[in-house]
C-alpha cells in the first residue's frame, strides 16, 4: 500500500496538538512501496520537496504553520514471532505499529523485557530511533537489530544492535548522514520467557502487587505514569522536552558555583554517576528555577512533571512553544550555568 494525500492538517500528525497544514502525507507498509516511491517517477514531485519518515509525532515540534515538504508514515501493525526456544523469543515488529501495543502484545504472552515501557507514545520505528527509555529499561535492551530501507542503494540493510551506536535516547539513526539515508522497516526484538521484573527505580517496586506477574508490572507503571504526564489525546505534549545534563567535574563545580550565586539552595539535587560524568536532572533544575506550572500564550509548563511543556487549550503555535523553551534555557543558563538540549525535535 503506498497512498499520498496533498494538503492534509498537521493536527493528527503530533501529540503536541499543533496545527498546520502538510504540503504531501505519505502512507506506506512495505520496503517494496518506499522503492516505489523513490524510484518511479510518478512520485517526483512528492520526493523532490524533500520526505521526512515519522511515527505519531510524539516527540516532534512543528515550529512553521505550513510544513512544505512530505512526511511519510508507515501504516504496517505486524507483528510475527520469528524466532524462540525455551528461554525467549524473537519478534520482528513492524515499524508502524504503537509501542505500547509491543508491549501490550508481549505482556498477554508473558515475554518479559519491555513492560517498564508501558503506555510511551510512539511507533516501533520511532523507539528504534530514539532508544526510548523509562524506569530503568531502555528499547535498546531488547533490540537484536533493526531492519532499515538504504535510500542510496534501494535496499534492505540489517544493522546488528551493536553497530547503531545506542545511548542516552541517542542513536546511529539521529545523526548524518544515517539519518537522511536509513529508514526504519521492522525491528527484531528478543523478549525473555522467564520473570526479569526490574523494578529498583523510583516508587515502581512499591506499586508492583505480583514481581513475577509481567501484567502487575505494567499496571503499575501505567498508573505511575498517568500520575504525572498529560494524557495523549487531551493535552498535547512531546514528553519530555528537555534532555536530562550530563556535566563532566569540572562542568559540576561551575554549575554549582553558579547556582551559588544565583541564592539557589542544592540540597537534594538529584546526581546519577553514568559514562561520561554525572547526570542532573533536568526537571529539578526546572523546577527549581520557578517555571513549575509557568504559562506563557497558550503554553505551559505542566505543573507534576515540569520537564514536559503543553499546548495547554489546544491553540498554541509551534512557535509559542518553542520560544517558552527559549525562555526556560535562557534562564537555566543563568541560573545554574547549564545549557539544555531539547529532546524534542524542531521541523
Ligand atoms: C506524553 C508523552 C510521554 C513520553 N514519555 C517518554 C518516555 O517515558 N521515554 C521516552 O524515551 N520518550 C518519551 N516520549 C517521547 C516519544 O514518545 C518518543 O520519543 C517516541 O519514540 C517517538 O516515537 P514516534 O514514533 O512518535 O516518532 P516521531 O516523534 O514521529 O519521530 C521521532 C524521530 O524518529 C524518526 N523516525 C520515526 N519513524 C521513523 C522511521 N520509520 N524511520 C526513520 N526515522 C524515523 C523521525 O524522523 C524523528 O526524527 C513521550 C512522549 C509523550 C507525548
Amino acid at each position: 500500500m503506498l497512498v499520498v494525500n496533498r494538503d492534509v492538517s498537521l493536527r493528527p500528525l503530533n501529540t503536541m496538538d499543533v496545527d498546520g497544514t502538510l504540503r504531501y502525507l505519505v502512507e506506506w507498509e512495505t520496503a517494496e512501496d518506499l522503492g516505489r516511491l523513490f524510484t518511479d517517477s510518478t512520485y517526483a514531485d512528492v520526493v523532490d520537496g524533500g520526505v521526512k519518515f515519522i511515527g505519531q509525532g510524539s516527540n516532534l515540534l512543528f515550529v512553521s504553520r505550513d510544513y512544505r515538504g512530505a512526511l511519510a508514515k508507515c501504516a504496517s501493525r505486524a507483528i510475527r514471532l520469528v524466532g524462540e526456544n525455551d528461554k525467549y523469543a524473537d519478534l520482528e515488529v513492524s515499524a508502524g505499529v504503537a509501542l505500547d501495543d509491543v508491549v501490550a502484545y508481549c505482556c498477554r504472552h508473558c515475554l518479559w523485557g519491555l513492560e517498564n515501557l508501558s503506555l510511551i507514545p510512539g511507533t516501533a520505528g520511532g523507539a528504534a530511533v530514539q532508544n526510548v527509555g523509562a524506569y530503568g529499561v531502555e528499547f535498546k535492551d531488547v533490540v537484536v537489530k533493526v531492519n532499515c530501507y538504504d535510500r542510496e542503494t534501494h535496499r534492505i540493510v540489517s544493522f546488528d544492535v551493536g553497530d547503531i551506536g545506542y545511548a542516552y535516547r541517542d542513536s546511529l539513526f539521529k545523526h548524518s548522514p544515517a539519518k537522511e539515508r536509513y529508514i526504519v522497516v521492522s525491528t527484531i526484538l528478543r523478549l525473555s520467557r522467564s520473570p526479569q521484573p526490574r523494578l529498583n527505580y523510583g516508587k515502581l517496586d512499591a506499586l508492583v502487587a505480583d514481581k513475577n506477574d509481567i501484567v502487575s508490572v505494567r499496571e503499575a507503571v501505567i498508573a505511575v505514569r498517568r500520575s504525572k504526564l498529560p494524557e495523549v489525546g487531551k493535552t498535547g505534549s512531546a514528553g519530555s522536552f528537555f534532555k536530562n545534563p550530563i556535566l563532566t567535574d569540572q562542568q559540576m563545580e561551575l554549575m554549582l558555583a553558579q547556582a551559588s550565586r544565583s541564592g539557589i539552595d542544592v540540597t537534594g539535587m538529584p546526581v546519577f554517576d553514568v559514562a561520561g560524568g554525572r547526570k542532573l536532572s533536568a526537571a529539578w533544575l526546572i523546577d527549581r528555577a520557578g517555571w513549575k506550572g509557568v504559562e506563557s500564550g497558550h503554553a505551559r509548563v505542566w505543573p507534576t512533571q515540569p520537564l514536559v511543556l503543553v499546548n495547554a487549550d489546544g491553540f498554541a503555535t509551534g512557535r509559542e512553544i518553542a520560544d517558552l523553551a527559549a525562555r526556560i534555557m535562557d534562564d537555566i543558563s543563568m541560573k545554574f550555568n547549564v545549557r539544555l538540549e531539547t529532546e524534542v525535535e524542531y521541523l
